[in-house]
């Protein structure tokens, strides 16, 4: 039986570079997966002329019944998963006219509960060496959380999947009443989101660390400050220099020590806790 990767939100930008990647360097079937179907096929048609030949699916990581019709599909035709990246997500620009509490809910609902529900559907298929990458943020990174007891929280090995969620729902009604700030949140609905993503990979891990199917890892990646649509073009790497790092964590080989890890760019595993990440700006001014 063929091994399986899947990348989400891969019609353009670092998921189309880790598709590119994938079709190099994994043995197996890779899915481009894209919201838009027009765009998703347009993307597959591009590979196909330089010679990749990537399958398409539609996935939007928002809508129930589109990941559902894709979990079906994929047990149906392949009987299970082999790597999951999970690159999918939105960012506002700084000057967009949504007010904060409306751009805080549309990035949570994308960022963090998009890619939740993704896992929810997808990890029971996931078979045993299974790699997942969660594509996070320098911003994702602990150190962008002021609040000293939201920190603790955040940093706890006995935090649980649901207490998590709860903190970013938490956060959306905050950011609604303006009260965000004096709960030890930062001011950014972009933060938050990616800070819940790398919290929550942690979880899972513990979670695969208990489950009966053999060596699943799991880790969140920075990808870099990379020129896509989403950095205003302002990056300073291309795509495909982006998608090292993703790549190198879904490639990784069988019975890896690095697991539950926030991996940077250069492939480095960070301390998450009580680290620090330098960034010359915070991926770039346009993302909140
Ligand atoms: P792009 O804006 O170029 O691409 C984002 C992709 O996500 C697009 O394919 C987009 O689809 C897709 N997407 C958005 N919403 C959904 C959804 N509901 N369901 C499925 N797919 C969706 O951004 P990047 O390539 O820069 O970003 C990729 C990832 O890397 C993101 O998670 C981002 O947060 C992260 N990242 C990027 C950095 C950078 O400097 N660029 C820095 C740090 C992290 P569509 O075309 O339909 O909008």
């Amino acid at each position: 039986m063929s091994r399986i990767a899947v990348v989400t939100g891969a019609n353009k930008g670092i998921g189309y570079a880790i598709v590119k990647g994938l079709c190099r360097e994994f043995d197996g079937v890779v899915y481009l997966t894209s919201r838009n179907e027009e765009r998703g096929q347009a993307a597959v048609n591009k590979l196909k002329k330089d010679g990749f030949n990537p399958k398409f699916h539609q996935l939007d990581i928002t809508d129930d019944s589109s990941v559902e019709r894709f979990r079906e599909y994929l047990k149906e035709t392949h009987g299970g998963l082999d790597v999951l990246v999970n690159n999918g997500g939105i960012s506002f620009m700084f000057d967009a006219p949504e007010t904060f509490p409306q751009r805080v809910a549309e990035t949570l609902r994308v960022n963090y509960f998009g890619l939740l529900r993704i896992c929810k559907a997808l990890f029971p298929l996931l078979r045993p060496h299974s790699r997942v990458v969660q594509v996070s943020s320098s911003v994702g990174h602990l150190c962008k959380i002021q609040g000293a007891e939201l920190k603790a929280r955040l940093a706890s090995r006995e935090l649980t999947e649901e207490e998590l969620t709860q903190m970013m729902r938490n956060f959306v009604d905050a950011a609604a009443m303006n009260t965000h700030k004096e709960a030890g949140w930062p001011n950014s609905s972009y933060t938050v989101s990616k800070v819940g993503v790398s919290a929550l990979s942690r979880i899972q891990q513990r979670a695969f660390d208990k489950d009966p199917r053999e060596d699943i890892v799991v880790n969140a990646v920075h990808p870099g400050s990379v020129i896509t649509d989403m950095s205003g073009k302002l990056g300073t790497m291309t795509p495909e220099r982006g998608a090292q790092a993703p790549l190198y964590l879904a490639l990784l080989p069988k019975y890896t020590e690095i697991k539950g890890e926030y991996v940077w760019h250069d492939n480095t595993v960070m301390d998450w806790v009580n680290g620090e990440v330098k960034t010359f700006r915070p991926d770039s001014p346009n993302l909140y």
